[in-house]
């Protein structure tokens, strides 16, 4: 999907977005720096949603919209609040045709209606949604953002033009970039341990929502599938930014021990037995 450059509505990029710190990676517990504000991101970005919500064809099929509802509506009870910090959760179908799909701190979540050629069940779209909200929680985002925003600091990109409010273009589409979207998706694609960093904590989260994680790796499967058989020009999509490979499939494999445990705590927490 290409976006215009008209983002900019975007709040400034201030002095106040670089905040030094270290922070722990939900469910992981990797420790990573965090020098962007939780609150300054999810500003950004819910500015980034809703712009592109007015420019974008949004769909009307109302059995897509209601199952990212349905789905959407239980994975965010299963994700804690402080995992998601400042979010005003939102789940979007976008009328297009790639297989592709995000998530956008603030708690914005976009899927595009062509994803739904590949998916079967309610638990397989809870798959691709729980991964993309891990790259939030998990601040991967923020961690890329930041190289991205370092870089143009150093002047790599040649002359920086600013926006309106104070955030430069190049911010504006490193950002898009970084959530898969724009002319330049892909180009600051997650390393593979990040990928597996989100599939983890995706399963996890998806699980105690009540999910089978079982469902997880037959979505990478499907898309291995997808990107053999299908056409260039309909790739530009999640499968460009998320190469599935079997590397990743034997880890959610190894993964599905710890997340029906967790799906059978969440289980008891949300029905309680009663002691007679
Ligand atoms: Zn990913």
């Amino acid at each position: 999907m290409k976006l215009s450059l008209r983002l900019v509505l975007l709040p400034a990029l201030g002095g106040t977005v670089f905040l030094g710190g270290c922070y722990e990676v939900p469910v992981t517990g990797r420790r990573a720096l965090n020098i962007v504000s939780d609150q300054e991101m999810a500003k950004m970005s819910i500015a980034m949603f809703d712009d592109m919500k007015a420019r974008s064809r949004l769909s009307r099929d109302k059995e897509k919209v209601e199952q990212l509802r349905r789905v959407g509506e239980r994975l965010r009870q299963a994700i804690p609040i402080w995992d998601m910090p400042d979010a005003d959760w939102e789940f979007v179908v976008f009328e297009e045709k790639s297989v592709n799909a995000f998530a956008m701190a603030g708690g914005k979540v976009g899927v595009f209606s062509g994803l739904f050629k590949i998916i079967a069940n309610d638990d397989q779209l809870a798959s691709v949604i729980g991964h993309e909200i891990a790259h939030v929680t998990a601040k991967h985002v923020h961690e890329s953002f930041s190289r991205a925003m370092a870089l143009e600091t150093v002047g790599m990109v040649g002359g920086v033009a600013m926006m309106g409010t104070g955030m430069s273009i190049f911010a504006t589409e490193s950002l898009m970039s970084i959530y898969g979207l724009g002319a330049h998706a892909g180009q600051f694609a997650f390393d593979r341990s990040k990928e597996k960093e989100a599939d983890y904590i995706g399963m996890i989260y998806m699980a105690r929502a009540g999910y089978n994680p079982e469902e997880c790796a037959k979505v990478l499967e499907k898309l291995e599938e997808l990107e053999t058989t299908e056409q260039t020009a309909a790739k530009a999509s999640w499968t460009s930014t998320h190469p599935p490979n079997p590397e990743r499939i034997a880890a959610l494999t190894e993964t599905l021990p710890k997340a029906f445990r967790e799906q059978q705590k969440a289980n008891q927490v949300i029905t309680p037995k009663v002691i007679k």
